[in-house]
């Protein structure tokens, strides 16, 4: 067994180049070999990521506050404590917090790293949510 517990957890700020706002990762996953990725992720409100896919899909599971997901048909949803979202492989999309609330998820992916279109989310797309 092998207990980490919060107060070691070690969170870092996500880099600037691939989000808007600010963003913390909690890496649950104790080494880069292990099959599952599973992060704590937590965006300041209004915080989100660029546009991005995961090369095998990735599982969302919201622990606390108000966010939204959009997808590239434009399809947006809103989502709190206990909602998952599943994305397939290779599906563009978005995840962040509402305007007005952090929102912590944890992110669970298998395969490779996630693929980064370079693309910022604007404020109208934002705004659509
Ligand atoms: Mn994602």
């Amino acid at each position: 067994m092998e207990h980490t517990p919060a107060s070691s957890l070690e969170w870092g700020e996500a880099p600037e180049e691939n989000f808007t706002g600010r963003v913390w990762f909690g890496p649950l996953s104790q080494a880069d070999d292990r099959p599952l990725n599973a992060l704590g992720v937590l965006f300041g409100p209004a915080a989100r990521t660029d546009w991005h896919s995961h090369p095998e899909g990735q599982v969302l599971y919201v622990v606390s506050g108000a966010g939204r997901v959009q997808t590239a048909d434009g399809e947006t949803v809103e989502v709190g404590p206990g909602d998952v979202v599943h994305s397939p492989p290779g599906e563009e999309h978005w995840h962040g917090a509402a305007p007005r609330s952090y929102m912590m998820h944890l992110s669970l992916t298998t395969g490779g790293d996630t693929e980064w279109t370079g693309r910022k989310v604007s404020d109208e797309e934002y705004g659509q949510g």
